[in-house]
């Protein structure tokens, strides 16, 4: 890679990002299609976002992924939103379109093209069951019910979370959209009719994390997606695969996301074999 006064500028905006995966991901894209530009991580704290985004846009970044803990908090900083970003009330890419700031939310849209691409699935007309109602879930959610999801059922360790996002999907809308209690009598049915069954939730990153969800709830023939990546088989993927189920897991997702956002700033289509490689290279 050459860096010279034309190489153009993206990166990623969090706080930590010593974690990320997105710069050999990008970087392998840039690469890929000969285009003079570099993906950097920027570590930034939260008093310091602000800061940040003036500084990118006098500096000409092109663009940026923003993540954990800036998603939501970016959203008033910025020129402009996109409605889908604006419902999910968090913005993951944001793109320089002649000075100005636009934000979107890539997040939701990775994980429905990750359906397509594992399990050959639409949403459209299909029931989902949620684990989590936090950021990821908001994501998936709403674009799951933008894509002509059915029923989206949805459990939080802290109900609220689940009912405020229930209320937000049917309001917003035309998908059936409820909230369950965890540990309702309800959970078992809503399972068995569901045909998609996703975690999100982090629990499952670390090795002694409780089970997200009893086993004998999962049954064959349901597809079970987690959005965590790393470890590549959580528990759950491993309880639901002995279940007879399908499973895959959030690199997917991560990857999607990318391969949108990439589109969003170069409005080139992205290498996703390249991005694909470098990132399995990474989760070996
Ligand atoms: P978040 O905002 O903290 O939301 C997670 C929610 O799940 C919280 O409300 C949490 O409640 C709840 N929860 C935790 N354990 C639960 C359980 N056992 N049953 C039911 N609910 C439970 O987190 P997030 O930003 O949505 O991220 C969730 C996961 O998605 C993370 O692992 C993140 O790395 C992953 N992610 C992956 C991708 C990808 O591209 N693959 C993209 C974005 C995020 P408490 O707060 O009470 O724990």
């Amino acid at each position: 890679m050459k860096v010279d006064a034309k190489t153009e500028i993206y990166g990623l905006i969090g706080y930590p990002v010593k974690h990320t995966y997105s710069p050999p991901m990008h970087n392998a894209a840039f690469n890929g299609l000969g285009i003079n530009a570099v993906y950097l991580p920027f570590e930034v704290k939260p008093e310091n976002l602000k800061d940040m985004l003036s500084y990118a846009k006098a500096v000409g970044v092109r663009g940026l992924n923003v993540t954990i803990p800036h998603k939501e908090n970016v959203l008033r900083f910025l020129d402009e939103i996109d409605t889908e970003a604006s419902l999910i009330k968090a913005v993951n890419t944001i793109v320089n379109k002649n000075g100005a700031f636009i934000g979107y939310n890539t997040d939701g849209k990775g994980f429905v093209s990750s359906l397509k691409e594992d399990f050959g699935m639409t949403p459209k007309g299909k029931n989902f069951f949620i684990l989590g109602a936090g950021g990821a879930s908001r994501a998936i959610s709403f674009s799951l019910a933008l894509s002509g999801a059915a029923r989206i059922v949805l459990v939080d360790a802290i109900r609220e979370k689940a009912i405020k996002l229930a209320r937000s999907l049917a309001r917003n809308t035309s998908c059936e959209a409820i909230a369950l209690k965890r540990e309702g009598r309800t959970m078992k049915e809503m399972i068995l009719n569901s045909h998609v069954l996703v975690n999100a939730t982090p629990c499952g990153m670390k090795p002694r994390d409780p089970r997200v969800i009893d086993p004998a709830l999962l049954h064959e023939g349901l597809y079970v997606t987690d959005v965590i990546y790393n470890p590549g088989m959580t528990r759950l993927l491993k309880d639901a695969k002995k279940r007879g189920a399908r499973v895959s897991n959030g690199s997917g997702m991560l990857l999607h996301q990318g391969v949108i956002a990439f589109k969003l700033w170069t409005g080139k289509k992205a290498p996703a074999k390249a991005m694909r490689k470098a990132l399995d290279k990474l989760l070996k």
